[in-house]
């Protein structure tokens, strides 16, 4: 009773912190303190699984992944490959060392979840009990949000939003073209995964022409009026790529209404314009599972309670990652990174009989200019009228006065954030 207690307790003062702790509890049967599936093994979902066995290791859990490689593919970095600074290898992970952990894994996709008997299906129909259910699927594309945009155009017109042979595809497409072509970006309204995304990936593919194919011109076709880091962003464009980028907000009719793969164009309200390269990164919602597990509302994203990352839709389910909709925290694997732990340890309470305490989380996105360049945002965290909010004061961008002393400083900082964020989750 005594040991049960102190345990509770623990498990308590980890999730009140926000922040994982490997408690140092004895080795205790597996499962005797309840099932957990988590699915998806991305920033989220392994780092969720991970966190658990941690927190009590008597927990029995069981991460599910559908990536038939058993390779995870990060996405942060990849708008390097993009612009063939690095290679893919370099993005891609096995689970080993989570199994190692004592995570079991079933390499299948989750195909539907019912909320009632608690189980969770598999690809080839095996059930998996639990007790909490965690969500991480990460996105899914809105195929039909773009009229002319399905699967079979993003082998035309590749989004390279989910890393992998689309990343390789437009790289390949930036190399084929001639040196004079014209580059489009379309992104997306929010939300969408990564908001700073599309500008990076701006900026590395205008390093990549200025370096490369330097008579060459990139147009930045956008569905908003505003982005995240746009003055440091701009700043930089000024300075590194002049006359290089051209960005198009919605307001100057940037929004991109339509797509022609076979022609090669994107239509706005106001032109069609005509594309050597076109890289459209459509309307995005949570992985299909979400919807499937009736977590995900009419928005297409998950509600959730940010306290527990607990659905408010189905009991029992909780969701965190790119899938979840977490108030003022970006879409990032910082940020999923961030909710799987204080996800796990919430659970861990939950289920030993607990109540969690209210959360405070971190987020950074660092964002690569050019090799040697980089920004960052920052944002705190803390609940406040039931809502995930920026803690007022906390947080801030680069400075933009003097940024020839920190670019450089930043940039090696972000590569040393994606070790250690990969180091923790995978390695
Ligand atoms: C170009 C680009 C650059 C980025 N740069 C950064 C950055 O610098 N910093 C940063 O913090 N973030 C960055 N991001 C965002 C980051 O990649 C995502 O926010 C992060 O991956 C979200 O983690 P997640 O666990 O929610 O989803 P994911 O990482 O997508 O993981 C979801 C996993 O679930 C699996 N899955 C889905 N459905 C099922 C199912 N039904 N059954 C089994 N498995 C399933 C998928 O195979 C996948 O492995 C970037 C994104 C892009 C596109």
């Amino acid at each position: 009773m005594i040991g049960r207690l102190r345990r509770r307790d623990l498990l308590l003062r980890a999730a009140g912190a926000g922040v994982a702790a490997a408690l140092p509890l004895p080795a205790l049967a597996q499962g005797a303190g309840g099932r957990v599936v988590v699915v998806g093994g991305g920033f989220g979902g392994a780092t969720c699984a991970r966190t658990l066995k941690q927190l009590d290791p008597r927990l029995a859990v069981t991460l599910v992944e559908s990536t038939p490689s058993r390779i995870y593919t990060a996405c942060p970095f990849s708008n390097e490959v993009i612009a063939g600074l690095r290679e893919l290898s370099a993005q891609q992970f096995d689970y080993e060392k989570l199994t190692g952990d004592g995570v079991a894994l079933k390499f299948s996709e989750a195909t539907s979840v019912d909320p009632q008997a608690r189980t969770v299906t598999l690809g080839d129909a095996a059930k998996l009990a639990y007790d909490r259910l965690v969500l991480a699927p990460g996105i899914d594309f809105r195929w039909d949000a773009l009229p002319g945009y399905g699967e079979a155009a993003s082998e035309k017109m590749p989004h390279a939003w989910k890393a992998g042979p689309q990343t390789l595809l437009l790289r390949r497409q930036l190399e084929a073209m001639q040196d004079g072509g014209a580059v489009v970006i379309a992104a997306p309204a929010n939300p969408y995964r990564c908001p700073p995304g599309p500008y990076e990936r701006a900026s590395l593919i205008a390093y990549y022409l200025k370096t490369k194919k330097p008579k060459s011109k990139l147009l930045v076709l956008d569905a908003k009026d505003a982005f995240s880091k746009q003055k440091l962003f701009q700043q930089a464009w000024k300075a590194l790529y002049p006359g290089l980028i051209e960005w198009v907000s919605l307001s100057m009719g940037g929004k991109v209404t339509a797509v022609d793969p076979a022609a090669m164009t994107l239509t706005t309200d106001f032109a069609t314009h005509k594309a050597d390269v076109a890289n459209v990164i459509p309307p995005q919602k949570a992985g299909p599972i979400a919807a499937l597990a009736g977590v995900a509302d009419r928005t297409g994203w998950c509600p959730i309670d940010p306290v527990s990352f607990a659905s408010t839709l189905q009991p029992n389910i909780h969701v965190i990652g790119d899938a979840a909709i977490a108030g003022a925290m970006p879409k990032s694997a910082f940020a999923a990174n961030a909710q799987a732990k204080v996800c796990a340890a919430a659970v861990a309470t939950l289920l030993a009989g607990g109540t969690p305490t209210p959360p405070k989380l971190i987020n950074v996105c660092y964002s690569l200019v050019a090799p040697d360049y980089g920004i960052s945002v920052a944002g705190v965290y803390h609940l406040a009228n039931g809502k995930l909010v920026d803690v007022e004061g906390a947080g801030g961008a680069s400075p933009l006065a003097n940024p020839e002393k920190t670019r450089a400083f930043e940039a090696s900082v972000a590569a040393g954030w994606f070790r250690t964020i990969t180091g923790e989750v995978f390695g």
